[in-house]
């Protein structure tokens, strides 16, 4: 029970994380077809069609289509004629001369409305989103530009994790995901008006829509003889879209049953511990030979019991590698609400700048214009150091050892976490050390275990009356770095000290803690030559010490 809960708690925050990428990624796309439609070139073409013209607007739509990665950017004529198109130079594969009428995405368009849909293309014959907005001259629509994503790019990002992830339309039928085998599969089976709405559609091409065979349980799905335990979340402003991310169950499974062995093994070692004591008198009566039968039989058992450990000790170190990455991955989905405050803040300013200068512009005040776009300046590059930090934060270990500045990484980590301690009222108590100190490790890792600990500090002083977070840094004897991590919460409690670095150890409630942070943020310090080791601090709260090699030349 207790793997399941947390599974499905880690299933609920990669979630969010990779609703997070698939919202972005469509995000980021819409404005390119908005853009192209004032644009007057585009608008010249679809008044007076020319086939110059056209072959000069696709070859500008070819340059500007390298650069954005899309599948394709084309515009369509009043009757839904492909004019100008980026693939013009492709052969079969040109859209130019193609008819597009039929399309949901056009039909909206001429309508007036943005129009976004979903579809097996008809000529490429490949998977791609569409993103169409109509050209207005006055008050007349002459014609829409359209761009096709394809989304390999994002099913790709998504096969690192080991889950199935996909996106199911209205009809249930998955069309985004990184399982190849179950595209155009439908959750449950389609009832035969529904099925005939979807061929007649050609939203899918010819193919035929066949049932994954999902079957729901109580807490677990299966499909295909697997069990997975599953997370949805409808993705709003879509067309019914749904995200889903299953998560299978095979290793939790597994260690469920090791530690029952172990648990089993446990209450044997304690019977016979209690047999030995009650029967010694018994025992020391017996004859000498048979003690020592019995006593090599029992180290057998032992020694297979040793070698059984040692190549599951093997294996966890194997899993070692994934499970870092899936708990950067899981704490990133818990900050990201906290990072698209911190992103939202410089965007709003930003809008007011360039309102303001828009209309100082309009009384021709230079100088104050001047002075607003030095502020836009500013706010972009302080959004840019923030998605550079997340970016470098998501990074995979590159598994080499290089020198990593202290007061970078310490700073770097704080940066993630600070829209967090505003909102919190967290107090921090920082003096960098000189902008030279470095260590030996990697950055993206040395962030990490900050992280974790800064968090869980932050999680320590939830119900604490006055916030403060220390960090400090101290060379110690022998060529060490000490960065101290202390709270002002409640410090660690006497029963859990034992404990903190084991895997899953947590006391915190289902769904906010996996009790994996400290336990890989030890194993991280260790694999960087370094320790992480907790105490209370005298006067109150925790203390976490991250001790790692100098590196600068001192
Ligand atoms: P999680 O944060 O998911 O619970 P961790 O391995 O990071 O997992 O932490 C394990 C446990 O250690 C926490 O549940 C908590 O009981 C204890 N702990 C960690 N940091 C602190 C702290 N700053 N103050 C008090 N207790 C702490």
């Amino acid at each position: 029970n207790h793997a399941y809960e947390r599974l499905a708690a880690q299933s609920r925050d990669r979630l969010t994380l990779y609703g997070m990428a698939l919202r972005s990624e469509m995000e980021r796309s819409r404005n390119i077809p908005l853009v192209l439609s004032s644009d007057p070139q585009v608008a010249e073409l679809l008044l007076h069609p020319d086939e110059a013209a056209a072959a000069a607007l696709s070859r500008r739509l070819q340059s500007l289509n390298a650069v954005l990665g899309a599948s394709a950017v084309y515009v369509l004529g009043r009757d839904g004629t492909t004019l100008s198109a980026s693939n013009w130079a492709e052969g079969a594969g040109s859209f130019v001369g193609q008819r597009f009428d039929f399309r949901p995405y056009f039909i909206s368009a001429m309508a007036g409305r943005p129009g976004r849909y979903f579809a097996l293309g008809t000529t490429s014959h490949l998977p791609g989103y569409y993103l169409a907005t109509p050209v207005w001259r006055d008050d007349d629509i002459v014609g829409a530009v359209v761009l096709k994503m394809s989304m390999e790019e994002l099913e790709h990002g998504w096969s690192g994790g080991g889950e199935r992830v996909f996106v199911t339309d209205s009809h249930g039928i998955v069309f985004i995901t990184n399982t190849p085998g179950w595209r155009f599969r439908s959750l449950a089976p389609l009832d035969p008006d529904e099925a005939a709405a979807v061929r007649d559609s050609r939203q899918y091409g010819d193919q035929t829509v066949s049932p994954l065979g999902l079957v729901a349980g109580e807490r677990l799905v299966t499909v295909g003889g697997t069990g997975y335990v599953m997370a949805s979340q409808p993705l709003d402003d879509s067309e019914g879209w749904t995200l889903h991310v299953l998560a299978g169950v095979n290793e939790a499974q597994a260690r469920a049953r090791d530690l029952g062995l172990l648990a089993v093994a446990g209450i044997g070692l304690t019977a016979f511990g209690l047999y030995f004591i009650v029967h010694r008198g018994r025992m020391q009566r017996l004859h000498t030979r048979d003690l020592e039968r019995r006593v090599a039989e029992r180290t057998a058992a032992l020694q297979d019991e040793i070698v059984e450990r040692q190549r599951a000790e093997v294996e966890l170190k194997a899993k070692q590698d994934e499970l870092v990455q899936a708990a950067k991955l899981a704490a990133l989905g818990q900050m990201s609400a906290g990072m698209a405050h911190e992103i939202n803040q410089p965007l709003t300013a930003l809008r007011a700048y360039a309102d303001n200068a828009v209309t100082l512009l309009g009384l021709g005040r230079a100088e104050l214009v001047r002075d607003n776009l030095g502020e836009i300046v500013d706010l972009t590059d302080r959004m840019a150091r923030i998605t550079g930090q997340l970016k470098m934060f998501a990074r995979k270990s590159s598994g080499r050892a290089e020198q990593v500045s202290v007061c970078d990484a310490v700073e770097g980590a704080l940066a993630l976490l600070a829209g967090r301690m505003r909102a919190e009222d967290v107090q921090l108590d920082w003096t960098p050390p000189a902008a030279s100190l470095r260590v030996w490790g990697e950055e993206v890792r040395v962030q990490q275990v900050l992280i974790n600990l800064f968090r869980n500090a932050l999680d320590a002083m939830r119900d604490s009356a006055a916030r403060r977070l220390t960090v400090a840094v101290e060379t110690t004897a022998g060529d060490g770095v000490a960065l101290c991590v202390r709270d002002s919460g409640p410090g660690i409690a006497a029963e859990a000290s034992g404990q903190l670095f084991d895997p899953f150890f947590t006391t915190k409630p289902a769904g906010e803690g996996l009790g994996l942070g400290l336990s890989i943020s030890e194993g991280i310090a260790r694999a960087m030559g370094g320790q992480l080791t907790a105490a209370n601090a005298p006067d109150g709260g925790a203390a976490f010490t991250l001790t790692l090699r100098r590196a600068d030349a001192a």
